[in-house]
Parts: structure tokens; sequence; C-alpha cells
């Protein structure tokens, strides 16, 4: 059984279009994928993806929280993309992120850069606007020398264009997928570079919420950081997910299907979806 669990399209930030993801995930040997864009279900709708009967796809969304002033992901599990709750909370994280993506332009524009939204608009044709976009216009405009410098001078934590979003508490965020039947699953709680203490405080904040499931294998990683979740999955007794991230072909740190498999004596997390959804 090989299920990715985690993947993006280019109605996010992937590379992918739906059909070309779910193209690579047959050639791959994926059993079971999720498809889970950030803060959006329009992959889902994509026919190539309705359709498709060469391997299961569970509906899925990645959501941007906010927990103690870090950014905390979480994705969603065999949810039903219409439900009011989760359709109404995701249009919010949307209006979010555009707002940021108005104060990051108005910001570049008293740098230099000319006409910042439109232009970084026109390298985001699907409307999902972010800091790449944005150092794409600066290196086009002649503001940044390259994306590197881009990124070090004006966009970059602690720069100018590192605005801050406006996302859903991590609690809210949690109920908006059980509100619409999904698991919530913690997505790669490594990748917070948390103390040990501080990890524990966010399991126990995400169980709190109605969390069910943490990814215990997120693309490469190594044994070590296996075992650490490995462990956290057991104490709390939560569902094992695993999953690339896929973006982008480019990125081989996060390749399609070709993770770890989930280490043995845990529940994996598609057992309930199966007991859910047939
Ligand atoms: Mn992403
Ligand atoms: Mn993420
Ligand atoms: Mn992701």
């Amino acid at each position: 059984m090989l299920a990715d669990l985690h993947t993006h399209t280019w109605h996010s930030d992937g590379d992918l279009a739906p059909a070309a993801l779910v193209d690579l995930a047959c050639r791959r040997g994926v059993d079971l994928l999720a498809i889970t864009d950030h803060d959006g279900t329009g992959a889902l709708a994509d026919p190539a993806v309705r359709d498709c009967r060469a391997l299961r796809i569970v509906p899925g969304v990645e959501i941007s929280t906010q927990w103690r002033g870090a950014g905390i992901h979480v994705v969603g599990l065999g949810i039903d993309p219409g439900q009011r709750t989760l359709a109404d909370g995701l249009a919010a994280q949307r209006r979010a992120r555009e707002a940021r993506a108005r104060t990051i332009a108005a910001r570049l524009e008293r740098l230099g850069a000319r006409d910042a939204l439109a232009s970084a608009a026109a390298h985001a044709p699907r409307g999902y606007l972010g800091r790449p976009h944005f150092a794409s216009v600066l290196v086009e405009q002649g503001v940044a020398k390259d994306r590197a410098q881009a990124f070090r001078k004006y966009l970059g934590a602690g720069k100018p264009g590192d605005v801050k979003t406006d996302f859903a508490a991590l609690d809210e965020a949690v109920g908006w997928l059980s509100a619409a039947g999904g698991i919530a699953v913690l997505a790669h709680p490594a990748k917070y570079r948390f103390t040990r203490t501080r990890l524990r405080a966010l399991v126990t904040a995400f169980v709190e919420a109605g969390g069910e499931a943490i990814e215990v294998i997120s693309g490469h990683q190594t044994p070590d950081v296996t075992q650490q979740l490995a462990r956290l999955c057991r104490e709390f007794g939560l569902l094992a997910s695993c999953g690339s991230d896929f973006h982008s072909e480019s990125r081989a740190w996060a390749a399609l299907g070709r993770h770890a498999p989930l280490p043995s004596g845990l529940t994996p997390v598609w057992q309930r979806l199966a007991a859910a959804h047939g």
C-alpha cells in the first residue's frame, strides 16, 4: 500500500495541473493519493480528479493556522469540500492572503517596485499569490539582481516583505475540518523546529481541538526524526499519516510517492479513511 497523503497542484503553489499530478502518482505506483492544496479545494473539482479511476483519491486541504505566535499547518483528509463551515473558513483564509499580498505590494512599491500587485499577479495565473511571485517582480524590474537577493533584502524573515497573514487559530481550523467530516492531521511536525517541550504542547493543543493524526513521515527526513515522531504518535494515541509534500519535480527532497514507509506498530490514517468513505 503506497499512500501519499500530502501533495500540491497549481491550484496553490504546486507546479502541476491536477491531471499531471494524478498521472505522475500512477507512474510512481501510488495507490492512495491525497490532494492537499493550501487553503483551497479547487483541484478536487477538476474532472481528472473527480472522475479518476486509476487510483484512489482522498479529498484534502492544507490549512495555515496560528498557534502561540507560530505558523502551524493542518492537513484535512476525507473532507467534504462543499461543506459550508469549511468552505467559508477557506474563503476567509484566501481573503487574508490577498490582504497580505496588498500590504507586501505597497511596501515593495515604496522600495522601488512598480505596480507590484498586478505584476506579481501576472506570475500567478490561478490567483495564489506569494512571496516567490514578488521575488520574480523584483528581479524582472531590476530592483534585485536575482531571487536570492530579492529574499535577502526584501522578502526574507524580518524584511519589509515579510508580512504576517491573519490566518485562523489552530483550534478553529481543526473545527472546520471536523465539521466537513475530515480527519485533521498535524502537518510536518519537525518543520517547526520546536523544542521537545513545545512540540508536546502543540500536539496537546491539537488533540484538545479534535486533531486525530500526525504526519510521522513528511518527505525525506532522517531516521531520528521518524523515531521521535513515531513515539509522539504512540504516546498521544494518534493515527499516523505519511506524505511527500510534493510541489514540483525539481524538489528532490519531496518527490511524489518516494517517502519512507510508516514505521510498524502505528495505525495508518487510511484505516479510518476507508471506514468512513468505503
Ligand atoms: Mn507550499
Ligand atoms: Mn506545509
Ligand atoms: Mn504542503
